[in-house]
């Protein structure tokens, strides 16, 4: 049986990701419920303990890739300095994007307007429609708030 003797600080630094405690407590998070519940040594344990007892030909993609990790001691599946309650999604970036993607929205669908005005044909006309329903599924798409999401315009 092997026995680990570690020395770790339990109290103020996360034995999974190894962020300390002042990293939490500057976001308002509690490291509390980050260890205990979030990145909770057991579950990490257990984890590990079923993909052990589990057949290999029943593994899913994600315990396959785990499993491979772990048998030949690569700890990149490790959320090491990374915690999801400290991802910040960066409101004001978000907010950027969004009034950039509007504007330019509101850009296309006056061109659109404007060509309609001058052309009057049916046909175009069809197309222009089909343009005007792009670009909403744009605008929903943006009000969504994707976060990170690549947008798409062409003007
Ligand atoms: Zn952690």
């Amino acid at each position: 049986m092997l026995i680990f003797i570690i020395d770790f600080d339990e109290k103020n630094q996360c034995f999974i990701c190894n962020l300390e405690r002042t990293a939490f407590e500057k976001k308002g998070e509690s490291f509390e419920v980050h260890t205990k519940s979030e990145h909770f040594v057991w579950n990490y344990v257990y984890y590990l303990i079923y993909l052990r007892t589990k057949n290999r030909l029943d593994f899913t993609g994600t315990e396959s890739y785990v499993c491979d990790k772990f048998e030949n001691e690569d700890l990149s599946w490790f959320p090491i300095q990374r915690a999801l309650s400290l991802v910040s999604s960066d409101k004001e970036e978000e907010e950027d994007v969004k009034a950039m993607v509007e504007e330019k929205l509101s850009a296309v669908q006056k061109k659109i307007l404007d060509t309609i005005a001058s052309t009057g044909s049916n046909q175009q006309m069809m197309q222009m429609g089909n343009l005007q329903l792009n670009a909403g599924r744009l605008k929903s798409r943006a009000r969504k708030g994707n976060q990170r999401g690549t947008y798409m315009v062409n003007n």
